[in-house]
């Protein structure tokens, strides 16, 4: 440590002289002389001294003022040759470290300089360290208000002015930048400053090949410069002294931040590097946050623009079924207008069809298909799915043509199928009397009975089309109440000969169940048809189950067997008019492929569901759910109607 400064004031050459050779010399502290108040003053307001020596009876006035315009934590001894005790405490209450009186031993003042020292050191280490506190909670407060600023603006251009402003004060410095790099040029641009003329910074770019900020580009390191020389940032830019850090995003330098100073020499430290590098962190967050966002709001414009264009409806909702989304189609076919975001889809939508389709009690799967009448009889087929994070999103296409298509290709073959009944009918007579009117050998008997089979085929497949224009079409469609498991019991003991005949075990398990209002003679058809195909794919001796109970608002009947089952592909094609699965184990067994499409036209017609589950090899199980109030389909309700199938039964 180097050697403390003791003042003497004192107007006496020899008194100094003694103090200084038997005390201060000795202890090796460096001395500093005044004879009288003014150069004390002078003295005092220019050095520093750690302890003075302070004669009480100097000058006109005596010592004792100056203890008043001394700093407070500065140590002075008193000498004096008063003796009374009231010019003793009159010293020690004007700030006096204490009062010698004089003569007094050398060893007497050492020791109490000794003393002074200590106080004195201790109190000036405690003063740095309260500097320093202060100094670093400035800091941190100065870090701290930036970071809690960014995280409330999304206005890059403020957060990146309000880094560098900080960067400059926190490390003294007269100006910043903070240049960021062009993709398109590769040179670096001035972004934000503090305190730059506008002169300066308006067209201020520098290459990174051949610059000082550059450096700091490529070598991803803080550059840091000082000294008496000036330093180019570019030709026309000199400063004395330059911190540069640079701004890295992820793994990308994005820019560097600098601070300078033109025309102090003050350099920077090691403390301002860190600084620096937290408030580059900063902007580096603030600038990616930014791009962040605005890539996002470019990709919902676009979004936007694409959901407005299509022609689809599009309405998505949160989980509770408020309005999150409607796109134009879907407010000009449900006269919607752009309020309805935010609420409920229940209170704001006319038609019945979309609201049931959105009907959380009804939305059991992940995704679902509905047919949709509007008052305006077009049709829109809609699909509504779950959106992970959102809600649920509907998609609505309009059919209206593909309906109309579909109606008159039923219609054609109605009419054909209806021609065609009477003349078969007269071929079937008349090959049935053919054995009548005369003898027939083996081979034309044998020829007979195949006309006859393929005859019975024939017949069979022009009822099913027949039924099946007249189901959708809505024709012969009375609605009555009916004891669902009687007419299951029933139709299972009139197909009893058939499975037995083929050597399979017909088990029942059926619950009495609640009325429902149906169609007897079709719901008969559903359950004939279920157990005929059951009967016929599988292989003799098999297993079928026939089992119907009651499943809340729902009649559950389910027909099960062990034959050779479904793959997962025609799973999803099998209720389609004539679609019939080609594989080996099918070859000897025949069908018009409209057993299954009749299944399915006549449940949607009691607003029940139909669907598959199978395994090939192992067999199926086919589930009809029928709703307990089931009302007839047959014309669209006013409000719009909903035909609603579980995605795998499509
Ligand atoms: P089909 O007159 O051919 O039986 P369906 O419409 O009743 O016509 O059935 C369509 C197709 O679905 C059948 O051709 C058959 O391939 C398959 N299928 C229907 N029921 C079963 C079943 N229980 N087991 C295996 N395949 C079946």
């Amino acid at each position: 440590m180097s050697a403390e400064h003791v003042l003497i004031i004192d107007d006496s050459v020899e008194s100094r002289r003694w103090i200084i050779d038997s005390v201060i010399r000795p202890a090796g502290y460096n001395v500093i002389e005044a004879d009288n108040v003014v150069s004390a003053r002078a003295i005092l307001a220019t050095v520093k001294p750690h302890v003075v020596i302070l004669a009480a009876e100097i000058g006109p006035e005596g010592g004792l003022p100056l203890l008043a315009m001394r700093e407070a934590t500065l140590p002075v001894i008193v000498t004096t040759t008063h003796r009374s005790l009231d010019e003793v405490s009159a010293a020690l209450s004007a700030g006096a470290f204490d009062v010698l009186i004089r003569p007094f031993e050398p060893e007497r003042l050492a020791s109490s300089i000794a003393r002074a020292l200590k106080i004195s050191r201790a109190v000036n280490e405690r003063d740095t360290l309260r500097e320093q506190t202060e100094h670093q909670v400035q800091e941190f407060n100065a870090i701290y208000t930036v970071g809690k600023l960014m995280t409330g603006m999304l206005d890059v251009e403020r957060i990146l002015t309000l880094v560098v402003t900080a960067a400059a004060n926190l490390t003294h410095a007269e100006e910043g930048t903070l240049m960021l790099v062009d993709p398109a040029s590769g040179e670096l641009y001035l972004r934000a400053s503090h305190n730059m003329a506008d002169a300066t910074t308006r067209n201020l770019r520098v290459q990174v090949s051949d610059s000082l900020i550059g450096r700091v580009l490529q070598s991803r390191r803080p550059i840091m410069m000082s000294g008496s020389d000036l330093h180019k940032v570019q030709t026309w830019f000199l400063v004395r002294s330059i911190l540069c850090v640079p701004l890295i995003a992820g793994n990308r330098v994005t820019g560097v931040l600098s601070v300078h100073n033109r025309i102090s020499g003050h350099g920077f430290t090691e403390h301002d590097v860190h600084l620096l590098s937290t408030l580059a962190d900063y902007a580096a967050i603030a600038i990616e946050t930014a791009r962040l966002y605005s890539q996002a709001d470019r990709e919902r414009t676009q979004l936007d623009t694409i959901l407005r264009g299509i022609q689809d409806v599009v309405i998505v909702t949160d989980p509770n079924m408020r309005i999150l989304l409607v796109n134009n189609a879907a407010c000009e076919t449900f006269n919607l207008s752009r309020k309805v975001i935010g609420q409920p889809l229940a209170e704001v939508m006319q038609v019945q069809a979309v609201r049931d389709l959105f009907d959380p009690d009804k939305l059991q799967s992940r995704a679902w298909r509905a047919e949709i009448v509007l008052p305006d009889g077009r049709t829109l087929q809609g699909q509504i799915s779950m959106l992970h994070g959102v809600g649920y999103g509907a998609v609505m296409h309009d059919i209206s043509r593909l309906k109309e298509l579909d109606r008159i290709k039923s219609e054609f073959v109605s009419i054909v199928s209806h021609d065609l009944r009477t003349p078969l009918t007269t071929i079937r007579g008349f090959v049935n009397l053919l054995s009548r009117v005369g003898p027939l050998n083996p081979q034309q008997t044998e020829f007979v009975n195949r006309v006859e089979r393929s005859m019975s085929d024939i017949v069979e497949l022009i009822a099913d089309l027949l039924d099946i224009g007249k189901i959708e079409a809505g024709l012969d469609w009375q609605m009555e109440t009916v004891e669902l498991h009687s007419l299951v019991a029933k139709t299972v003991e009139r197909v009893r000969p058939n499975a037995e005949a083929l050597k399979h075990t017909l088990i029942t398990d059926i619950t009495e169940c609640a009325l429902v209002q149906g169609n007897a003679r079709r719901l008969e058809q559903v359950v004939t048809n279920l157990l005929g195909n059951a009967i016929k794919y599988t292989p003799e001796g098999g297993k079928i189950e026939v089992a119907l109970k009651e499943d809340g608002d729902f009649l559950v009947l389910q027909v099960r067997d062990n034959g050779i089952g479904i793959s997962i592909e025609d799973q999803h094609r099998i209720f389609d008019k004539f679609y019939r699965v080609e594989s080996e184990a099918m070859q000897n067994i025949g069908g018009s492929g409209l057993g299954l499409s009749i299944v399915k036209a006549i449940t949607e017609k009691h607003q029940g569901r139909v669907w598959v589950e199978s395994e090939l090899g192992k067999g199926s199980t086919f589930t009809m759910l029928l709703p307990r109030q089931a009302v007839s389909q047959s014309s669209p309700a006013d409000s719009g109607s909903l035909i609603m199938t579980p995605e795998n039964s499509e």
